[in-house]
């Protein structure tokens, strides 16, 4: 292989082979991550952070507009802090990262660098909430969090990561609970309307709740390998942290009050989530109201002259309107073609001397491959249009692909018959006991992965233990 080959992009594996390894492809070749230089940490490159921050940017608008303050708090917990809610620090105590020392001396107390910050919050909201007039609080922070996980994969679970976390008190459990919910369909949005990815809302189980809430909601998306991703939780903790953080108002009439309180947060996972709901064997595919770029232009025959002054001279007039960029470097076009579509760019948009004359360029989705010629008096109109087309698209073909790896189950047998052969998500009755829930897991290696809003009625008896059932549980293999 001679230095000249180094210009082609090379070829990922294809997902029906390997999917992980496919995965694996894409986020190195779309230039994504790199590998940190601890194991488990991810580098995240300029074109990928690009796509975070579009995510980052709607959401955070979001939160803003019902009526959330960013702020940001230290990275360290002194250990006295986080052991002061138990079952807080039981959760997340085997993936803490410890700093022992500062410089050569020994600290005469161990800090965790946070795993999440509900104690921070905790310990910040007893010293500043005094009255009813001081809530609701309403904070976000856009942080970097360490877990120290065994395994790890780009996105989908590293040692350290970015997320952002809503903490808020509220004077009532009412208001809480509200707060709880509202987050949630705001993390549904942004999926859905975003990063065109279709969710199932629903209330984790006991066992799956976040360590020291009453109860978690979650929104939960399924991959193109039939796998789900949890894409978002939000909790309603109730008085647990108040009480263990003494965190009290003095109500209207005077009286001493426990605060309650939500958590919520999503994190750089989603990226896994847009590339194994999206992604194909050309590589990633971007939907088009996160992609950095929506439309590229690539000239044809470039040296002849005119061409690139009219191909600058259409990124002037389209940038405008959409997110746009040109590559007029000296690489072949089929190099260039390879190479956003690799990166998922939603449009292409060729134009050489035959179409100069002609008046026109011709638009290449990347989502289906097709193209269509526009004459340039219409191209202000028809690209927009085509984007959203793109946009409604993905979603419907997501969704699609959704439906049709949903399979509802009543018994054990079927249960694994449907995982084995298709996976996907398995609608099955479930009794409400941690056994049964256990036990699916042991045989089946599928979790619950949400008690659905929207439930239905299946079957009278448990999938597992066949006693009167009390609620459908979506289950699956899960990232
Ligand atoms: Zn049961």
């Amino acid at each position: 292989m001679g230095k000249k080959n180094k210009n082609f992009v090379e070829k990922v594996t294809a997902m029906e082979d390997d999917f992980a390894q496919w995965y694996t492809d894409v986020v190195k070749q779309a230039e994504l991550v790199d590998y940190g230089a601890v194991r488990g940490t991810m580098i995240i490159k300029p074109y990928g952070y690009a796509i975070w921050e579009n995510i980052r940017d709607e959401f955070d608008r979001q939160f803003k507009e019902t009526g959330h303050t960013n702020v940001y708090f230290p990275m360290f917990i002194p250990e006295s802090m986080l052991q002061k809610e138990k079952d807080h620090i039981e959760g997340f105590a085997p993936e803490v990262a410890w700093v022992t020392h500062g410089g050569d001396e020994e600290l005469e107390e161990r800090l965790v660098v946070r795993p999440t910050s509900e104690v921070l919050f905790g310990d910040y909201y007893s010293k500043n909430i005094h009255s009813y007039r001081d809530l609701p609080m309403l904070y976000n922070q856009w942080a970097n969090v360490v877990r120290w996980e065994k395994t790890t994969r780009p996105f989908l679970r590293s040692l350290e990561f970015l997320w952002q976390e809503g903490h808020t008190c509220h004077a009532t459990q009412e208001e809480a609970e509200a707060e709880t919910s509202q987050m949630l369909n705001v993390y549904a949005d942004v999926c859905e309307n975003y990063l065109a990815i279709p969710v199932l809302k629903g209330k984790k189980t006991e066992k799956e709740k976040f360590a020291g809430a009453e109860y978690t909601l979650t929104i939960e998306s399924l991959m193109h390998d039939g796998r789900a991703l949890q894409s978002g939780t939000s909790h309603y903790l109730g008085t647990g942290f108040a009480e263990a953080f003494d965190i009290k108002y003095l109500d209207k009439e005077g009286k001493q009050q426990l605060v309650h309180q939500t958590s919520w947060g999503v994190s750089t996972r989603i990226m896994g989530a847009l590339i194994m709901v999206h992604g194909d064997n050309r590589g990633l595919v971007v939907p088009p109201r996160v992609a950095p770029t929506q439309a590229m232009i690539v000239p044809i025959a470039q040296h002849k002259e005119g061409v690139l002054d009219k191909a600058y001279d259409l990124r002037d007039r389209l940038k405008e309107i959409v997110r746009v960029d040109i590559d007029a470097s000296d690489k072949m076009p089929g190099w260039k073609f390879n190479e956003y579509e690799m990166k998922g760019i939603p449009v292409r948009i060729e134009m050489g001397p035959k179409d100069i004359e002609k008046e026109q360029v011709v638009l290449v989705r990347r989502d289906t491959g097709e193209k269509e010629f526009v004459s340039l008096q219409e191209l202000e109109g028809r690209l927009p249009a085509l984007l959203e087309e793109i946009q409604q698209n993905l979603y419907n073909k997501a969704l699609a692909h959704r439906t049709e790896m949903t399979t509802t189950v009543t018994t054990m047998s079927e249960l694994k018959q449907s995982l084995e052969d298709k996976g996907g998500f398995m609608k099955a009755m479930w009794c409400g006991e941690l056994a049964c829930e256990e036990q699916i897991r042991e045989e089946t290696t599928a979790t619950s992965r949400c008690i659905p809003f929207e439930q239905e009625k299946v079957s009278d008896k448990c999938v597992c233990c066949g006693k009167e059932a009390k609620e459908m549980v979506y289950w699956a293999k899960a990232y």
